[in-house]
């Protein structure tokens, strides 16, 4: 009942921009997550890819303790030891010269267009920026113009001037549109939204030897794959590669709206003083518990998202082979899966969801399973147990309509 009057008020009082998984959630730990009815669901989402550590961490709890303590916001007109100590952290860990902080990943993407287009300027170059077909990097109009998706664009134009979206992995289409004017390409290494699609060796390959030949800026977005999800700490690693820029947010606050641009040396006195900036950009509680994520990162998390993801993946693996007619393909790495399946995903992720396992629907025909990283065999376990009765249950339903 509390739950169907909160309900009604959420469409009363809040625009309708999201459709909502129908929970109202009462209290959450670990990998759980309890409705106002009692009900506990086994959550394979993590907020979006964001709570790397579940949810009620003692550490996150006691970080927020610690630093509520001391202050909350105070501004970037003062020097602040959390903030500081989070960007001693990342670059130690990623190699990269200085840390711009935001609040969320479309800021860092904002950021990084800027900053992108600033290094451009002062090499004599007029700005193209170029984004990938089924790419996303957030909401704002920096990032709607390096994206393609209709539904996010639609009667919101203009967007930014000098921006190309080329097909994704097709690096001919690439060695055709740069040249010397272009100032930066901007990519997931794995999308996300676009269906856990990775990039593929031979499209990296070729994307930094026209960053070589033509001196642009490469942006990788890592908001989602950031932070040890793909089970390196940036999913472009395996490539052997260094972007010039890192967008991050999501798993990096440990739960608190955080996000953080990693700049590499050339480009990190391209701004002056006063020429970016956030008033939040960097607060003090999200870096305390962004500091925290690192430290569990470094003591033994990192190690356990590779192995327990090899576990993911092999009885994601063993699920494909038991219905290759539905489920076409399994995609990802890491604690970032795409369960590729035969129809529309989101009639399966309500079956999910009915059995209490929490997912989400992506790219049309793709379910997204991007859980905490504290999970355990047992809950990887449950989650393929439901997966496989929610597969059996479309199967059924779906033959017996064509039957029909
Ligand atoms: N980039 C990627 C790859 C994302 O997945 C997202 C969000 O889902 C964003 C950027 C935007 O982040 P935010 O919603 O924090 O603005």
């Amino acid at each position: 009942m509390l739950s169907d009057q909160l309900i009604a008020l959420e469409h009363d009082v809040i625009m309708q921009t999201y459709k909502r998984i129908p929970v109202v959630v009462e209290s959450t730990s670990g990998c759980r997550i309890t409705d106002v009815n009692g009900v506990t669901y086994l959550d394979m989402l993590s907020g979006i890819a964001v709570n790397a550590l579940g949810y009620s961490h003692p550490r996150i709890l006691e970080a927020i303790a610690v630093q509520s303590h001391k202050y909350l916001h105070l501004s970037n007109l003062f020097y602040q030891e959390p903030q500081i100590r989070l960007a001693q952290s990342l670059t130690r860990r990623t190699g990269y010269s200085k840390v711009v902080y935001s609040n969320s990943g479309a800021e860092s993407w904002d950021a990084a267009v800027k900053l992108a287009r600033m290094h451009g300027h002062l090499h004599g170059k007029n700005g193209d920026i170029i984004g990938f077909t089924g790419g996303f990097h957030g909401r704002t109009y920096g990032a709607l113009s390096t994206m393609d998706k209709p539904l996010y664009k639609e009667g919101m134009g203009p967007f930014l001037p000098s921006t190309a979206i080329l097909p994704f992995n097709d690096a001919a289409a690439l060695r055709d549109a740069v040249n010397e004017h272009t100032c930066a390409v901007g990519l997931e290494f794995i999308q996300g939204e676009g269906g856990i699609r990775s990039v593929s060796r031979e499209f990296v390959g070729a994307l930094m030897e026209l960053r070589d030949r033509f001196g642009f800026v490469v942006i990788a977005d890592e908001v989602q794959t950031g932070v040890g999800r793909t089970g390196d700490f940036f999913a472009y690693e395996t490539f052997g590669i260094t972007p010039d820029i890192v967008t991050m947010a999501k798993g990096i606050g440990g739960g608190l709206p955080l996000g953080a641009m990693l700049v590499s040396d050339a480009l990190s006195t391209a701004w002056k003083q006063g020429q970016h900036g956030s008033t939040y950009g960097g607060n003090a509680l999200a870096c305390a518990t962004g500091l925290v994520v690192m430290e569990e990162l470094e003591h033994g998390l990192l190690d356990h998202v590779r192995s327990i993801s090899a576990y993911l993946h092999a009885s994601l693996g063993t699920l494909r082979a038991s219905y290759p007619d539905y489920v076409l393909e399994i995609r990802g790495r890491g604690l970032m899966a795409g369960v590729v399946v035969n129809e529309e995903s989101t009639p399966l992720r309500d079956a999910l969801l009915a059995r209490r396992v929490i997912t989400s629907a992506t790219a049309s025909n793709v379910i997204r399973i991007v859980p905490p990283f504290i999970i355990t065999e047992a809950d990887v376990d449950e989650c393929v147990h439901a997966l496989r009765n929610a597969i059996e249950e479309r199967i059924a339903v779906t033959s017996s309509s064509i039957a029909v």
